[in-house]
């Protein structure tokens, strides 16, 4: 037993459908521009040529059908649905052939970004970190196991706010597929049980304000609904 200076914080966990057992969470990493759709209305070149990753510190996570709170220093807080990938084993240089065995379960989240600080991050070639890795940045629904899921190819991914429908897409239409994701990602970092995976967001990004109805879902898989407090 190690001694340490204060009591350490509890690891972040998210919850499992149909289990008492909660998924201990590590690392999240993001990809970025990973529907046509989205990198177009952010005027982003679309092209395979390489992933564009950055993170998320792991107590970023809202889970438990909390509310995420409206963070402080931005005046464009948005919402970008997406599809998220746990996992349940890593690896180094992992081939996309071997990499669906390592995922333990799907589900949907929100990658919460300050818009307004990206766009400056954007222009002045900054790190993203203040737009994207906030406090209380990644609310998550609850894990699909693959045990009950499979592996989806094809799953509508939708985004209501105030019951608005805001995001309609298929995840069929993401450019880096799930195991190419993993490998790629797999090339930079040593992937490690307890990592989860956004896998991009399609078009229709807009603001949320204090008080708006969000319900995310990955059809058939997971759903996640809240209120920005
Ligand atoms: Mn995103």
């Amino acid at each position: 037993m190690s001694e340490y200076c204060f009591a350490p914080a509890s690891p972040a966990s998210v919850p499992v459908s149909g289990s008492a057992a909660r998924f201990p969470l590590r690392r999240i990493f993001c990809i970025g521009r990973n529907y046509a759709d989205h990198a177009r209305e952010m005027g982003a070149t679309v092209d395979r040529g390489r992933p564009v990753f950055f993170c998320k510190p792991a107590d970023a996570v809202v889970v438990d059908g909390a509310d995420p709170a409206y963070p402080p220093a931005t005046a464009n807080l948005q919402h970008e649905v997406e599809m998220t990938v746990a996992l349940q084993d890593g690896g180094r240089d992992i081939p996309a052939e071997a990499a669906e065995a390592l995922v333990f379960g799907y589900g949907v989240g929100l990658d919460l970004t300050r818009r307004d600080l990206q766009a400056q991050a954007k222009a002045g070639g900054l790190p993203w970190d203040t737009a994207k890795a906030f406090d209380q940045s990644a609310p998550l629904s609850p894990l699909r196991p693959v045990a009950d899921c499979g592996h989806p190819r094809r799953a509508r991914l939708t985004l209501a706010v105030g019951g608005a429908l805001r995001q309609d897409a298929d995840i069929a239409a993401m450019i880096w597929s799930v195991p190419e994701i993993i490998a790629a990602l797999s090339t930079l970092f040593e992937l490690r049980a307890g990592d989860l995976i956004f896998t991009g967001t399609p078009a229709g990004v807009g603001p949320l304000r204090r008080g708006d109805r969000f319900e995310a879902e990955l059809h058939g898989i997971a759903r996640l609904a809240g209120r920005i407090a």
